[in-house]
């Protein structure tokens, strides 16, 4: 199909009045909007239902919040930075980082603050969307880099309520309450219950950490880098970029996902001997060493980086509370065995609704098609990025992606680079309604569900990375595959409508 390719290549640049709306301004939606800008496009608008950028790195602020991607690997490839502080960047690093690139790239001054989208509707070859303020505005092409993990996930335990201290999710973090000397209850042994613990191990007079389902733990090390060296950095563009692509890191990286999609690698049993033996090793006290053991495989759940999380549960502060939760009464946590943990404050670590992608929002395609109805079962987009009667709409991090221990700006970059691509034929002016078609997404979603069963996440344990039929919501192919996959589109999977032929079909809707 190189010839559409051809065809609408020779076109570009007819239709620069195509208007644009990217909904969400964390690290995707900046992406979008300075490529958009960078192609010359001039009607784009961001929307954002904040006050500031950031996305995920504006909502967490918890203690000890960090990336567990290497800094100079999690930047956009075309901004790097020599200044970050870290191996692992801290999470105010990155906001920081966001905030400098979307003012140097012109974005800050194409994003309306304080909306978000609420409705999203196709009628005559356009969306026509309405913020919850009342705005409203049509767009040719949406895209939703609306992030993945944005609604925090409250658990149902009773009583939270009644709770006489402070209570609240960790996306969500209270920072005029005070910390120091008192006794703080964390609920949740994800990546950020984890972060928390270890940040917070030796400021808290105690520290239960409740603990559900333990974790494997990956060791890693996080050393400051040298004035010397952030100076070598700024000094020298090509240390930078080595930086950038470490070949170590990217090995690591490659290995990881090789082992993902299969379980029963050399290098996934690599894995499991580094964590057990980190385990083993770090943990002094046999009893609290059985607690911390899961009984799943290694990387099944999102597998966690920590230096110092074996060292935080052990000190003297610091207690795993592994028993059933029963409530949460007004001086603390009450367990199923009777036992009342005292609180002052309670910290839910407990993740967030990994499906909700767009929605709330409320998605209406061609014809009427509801996307709530569409995604009743799964939430599910061709290649992660279009959805079927849901023309000219793209999504950066869209459902069923990668996702894993790397860098999602990498992702969300090779993705863009497959969208510009889709955004080229509407921008022709040849073809004005690109969706991927109901077949090619039947076939893409069926193998995928089936390749995804057999990686590692599917291996038997709970997490988010599960759709709500137990399917792990993952790309589930190689690394090397997903870049093929994003360097050109399958032409033959969309359905193209040709813009004589879709704006006629508007105008008889019209009518
Ligand atoms: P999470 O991985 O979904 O973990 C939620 C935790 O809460 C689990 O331990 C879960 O236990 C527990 N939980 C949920 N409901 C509970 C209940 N009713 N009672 C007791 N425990 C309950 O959430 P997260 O830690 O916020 O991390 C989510 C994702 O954010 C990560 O996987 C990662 O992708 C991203 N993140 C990344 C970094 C980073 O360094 N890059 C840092 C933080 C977060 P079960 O395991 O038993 O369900």
């Amino acid at each position: 199909m190189t010839g559409i390719r051809d065809g609408v290549m020779s076109v570009l640049g007819k239709r620069q009045d195509l208007r644009f709306v990217v909904i969400g301004a964390g690290m995707a939606g900046i992406l979008a909007g300075i490529k958009l800008l960078q192609a010359g496009y001039r009607n784009v608008m961001l929307y954002e239902k904040a006050d500031r950028i950031g996305g995920t790195w504006r909502e967490n602020t918890y203690p000890g919040l960090t990336c567990d991607v290497p800094s100079h690997s999690y930047t956009y490839s075309f901004e790097p930075n020599p200044d970050w502080t870290r191996y692992l960047p801290p999470g105010a690093e990155i906001q920081a980082y966001f905030e400098r690139t979307t003012r140097k790239y012109g974005v800050d001054k194409i994003i309306r603050f304080n909306e978000e989208i609420i409705r999203c509707e196709y009628q005559q070859r356009q969306w026509h969307l309405e913020t919850r303020s009342g705005i409203r505005d049509v767009a040719d092409v949406v895209v939703a880099a609306t992030g993945v993990l944005h609604v925090p996930r409250y658990p149902a335990i009773d009583g939270m309520e009644s709770f006489s201290g402070d209570l609240f999710h960790t996306a969500r973090w209270d920072h005029s309450v005070p910390l120091d000397g008192r006794r703080i209850g964390v609920i949740g042994t994800g990546s950020t219950g984890v972060q928390i613990v270890s940040a917070l191990s030796e400021r808290m007079q105690k520290l239960v950490h409740f603990q559900r389902t333990p974790q494997w733990i990956m060791p890693v090390e996080n050393p400051f880098f040298s004035e010397e060296q952030k100076q070598a950095f700024r000094n020298d563009p090509e240390l930078l970029k080595y930086m950038q692509n470490e070949p170590e890191y990217l090995a690591n990286v490659e290995r990881f996902n090789n082992a993902i999609v299969e379980p029963d690698s050399p290098a996934m049993h690599e894995i499991e001997a580094i964590v057990r033996d980190n385990l083993e090793n770090s943990v002094d006290d046999p009893v609290l060493r059985e607690k911390l053991r899961p009984n799943y495989r290694a990387a099944c759940k999102r597998l966690i980086y920590s230096p110092d999380f074996y060292q935080a549960v052990q000190r003297p502060a610091v207690e795993v509370e592994t028993g059933a939760i029963d409530r949460i009464e007004p001086k603390g946590v009450r367990m199923k065995d009777g036992t009342l943990h005292e609180l002052d404050i309670i910290a839910l670590a407990t993740g967030f609704q990994a499906d909700q992608f767009m929605r709330p929002m409320n998605v209406t395609g061609r014809g009427g098609v509801q996307l709530n109805d569409v995604w009743a079962a799964r939430p599910r987009a061709y290649m992660a990025i279009s959805i079927p009667e849901f023309p000219n709409l793209f999504m950066l991090n869209g459902p069923n992606g990668p996702v894993g221990n790397f860098s999602l700006i990498d992702i969300a970059e090779h993705q863009w680079h497959y969208i510009e691509q889709l955004i080229a034929l509407i921008d022709s002016g040849k073809y004005g309604e690109v969706s991927a078609s109901k077949e090619a997404l039947e076939v893409f979603d069926s193998e995928r569900i089936a390749a995804a069963k057999r990686t590692i996440f599917g291996s038997g344990c709970q997490s988010w990375y599960l759709d709500a039929e137990g399917v792990p919501a993952t790309w589930p192919w190689s690394q090397q595959r997903f870049y093929e996959a994003m360097s050109q589109p399958d032409y033959t999977a969309y359905q193209l409508v040709a813009l004589a032929e879709a704006t006629a079909d508007s105008a008889v809707s019209d009518t």
